[in-house]
């Protein structure tokens, strides 16, 4: 596909579909963004971006923009359930920052979410535009919206998270599948809190079913929180999705002063099911593709769902500019061949993580905190794979922003 062609449709319009339509765009690409909901929304909720997708995004052009809001944690700290014992203490920071060369960070979603909408020019996105179907023509892709317009396309990116239209499409519907943890999330300002001196840390308190992470977001005003907890069954029709506060508390309750203390601040949880798929064989058939959560929802145990749906767009990018102006189909299939066995490890490890971080007092528990003391898994050596990479360098080349790119 030469650039001068059909546009690029990314349809979703999620941290995932707006960052591979800006790597792309800087590629050179003309591409349109197609979102069903009438504005750009995050969840009330917080983000690890690590530094596999903080160097994308910086490369981007988008490092003061996420300087503005994006807190810098000094060390991921995990620790006991009760009596807050540290299990592991590692350092991001500054050492992470010169190890990887880019930054980890904390964010409040609305404000990434807001960094990357701010950089895609408006024109190239398309609010209320719900995809109900596609045909692929073999030398363009037809999309049908809800609203009954159809919009012509060289390829189609299916960035529709996890109930992925799209996805279903290519490979017939699944149903997601239920992990079996929800997480109730809030924010708390921080001023709230003074009294607990919270260090500006990426905090993870392992426990028995369970496990509570907080960190600072939004500059430092607000506190996040994710308290995760097993759960038999998720009935949707019996839930709703705000949390009662005091249900999260009653889950907690045993746990340190300091966790219950940062949950009973809060105004309001909201409350989620923790779904994930299988991976899937392939992602891409013909002229269409998947990315982020549409084909690889995981577990948030790792933190890395939105960051290698970063990682995927630039990916992508990089083989549609080596490949794409000879055949499209053979570039997805070399994007595809790239990117799963990093995505499916990812899976995997994010489900492990639910049994490591979950396990009763006693013996296996006793095992895995010996390890964490003598063998941290979240150092800088232990974390090179992960943060490390550079998904635009493709045979070692790094894509740059010396493509230009049309506006
Ligand atoms: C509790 C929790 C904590 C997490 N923490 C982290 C973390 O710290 N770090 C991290 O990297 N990841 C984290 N994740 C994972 C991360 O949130 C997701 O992987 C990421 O948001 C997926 O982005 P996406 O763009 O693929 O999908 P989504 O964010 O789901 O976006 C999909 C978009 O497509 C739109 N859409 C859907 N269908 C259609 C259609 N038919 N037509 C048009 N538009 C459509 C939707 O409206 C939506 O805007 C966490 C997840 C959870 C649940």
């Amino acid at each position: 596909m030469s650039r001068d062609d059909l546009p690029i449709a990314v349809v979703g319009g999620g941290i995932g579909g707006l960052a591979a339509a800006l790597s792309l765009l800087r590629a050179g690409f003309d591409v349109q963004v197609f979102e069903q909901a009438s504005a750009l929304t995050e969840v009330g909720a917080g983000i690890q971006i690590s530094p596999n997708a903080s160097r994308l995004l910086h490369r981007l052009g988008l490092g003061a923009a996420l300087d503005r809001t994006g807190v810098r944690p000094a060390a991921v700290h995990q620790r006991r359930w009760d009596d807050g014992r540290t299990l592991q203490r590692a350092p991001l920071g500054e050492a992470a920052e010169a190890a990887f060369g880019a930054p980890y960070y904390h964010f409040h979603r609305a404000d990434l979410l807001k960094a990357l909408a701010d950089a895609l020019p408006s024109h190239r996105l398309h609010l209320g535009y719900r995809l109900t179907g596609f045909t692929d023509h073999g030398n363009r892709v037809e999309l049908r919206f809800d609203h009954g317009e159809r919009v012509a396309a060289g390829m189609l990116v299916g960035a529709d998270g996890i109930h992925s239209t799209v996805r279903d499409a290519l490979f017939g519907p699944e149903r997601p599948h239920f992990t079996g943890c929800v997480a109730y999330r809030g924010l708390v300002p921080a001023d709230r809190l003074g009294h607990l001196e919270l260090e500006v840390l990426a905090n993870n308190w392992m426990g028995p079913g369970s496990h509570f992470v907080h960190y600072f977001v939004a500059g430092g005003r607000l506190v996040n929180f994710v308290a995760i907890m097993e759960r038999e069954t998720w009935k949707r029709e019996s839930w709703t999705d705000r949390g009662e506060v005091a249900e999260a508390l009653a889950a907690f309750k045993g746990w340190h002063p300091l966790v219950t203390a940062i949950i009973g601040a809060a105004d309001e949880t909201f409350i989620w099911a923790l779904l994930d798929r299988p991976p899937l064989d392939r992602w891409s058939v013909g002229r269409v593709t998947l990315l982020g959560d549409a084909c690889h929802a995981m577990l948030p145990f790792m933190a890395q769902g939105a960051a290698q749906s970063i990682e995927d767009g630039a990916t992508l990018a990089a083989c549609l500019s080596q490949d794409g102006a000879a055949d499209v189909a053979s570039a997805l299939r070399r994007y595809e061949v790239l990117r799963r066995p990093r995505a499916t490890r990812l899976q995997e490890m994010s489900r492990v993580n639910k049994t490591r971080f979950h396990l009763a007092d006693g013996l296996e528990q006793q095992a895995r905190d010996a390890l964490l003391a003598t063998r941290g898994d979240r150092t800088i050596e232990a974390l090179g794979w992960l943060y490390g990479h550079d998904a635009s360098a493709i045979d070692g080349n790094s894509l740059t922003d010396s493509h230009g790119g049309s506006t």
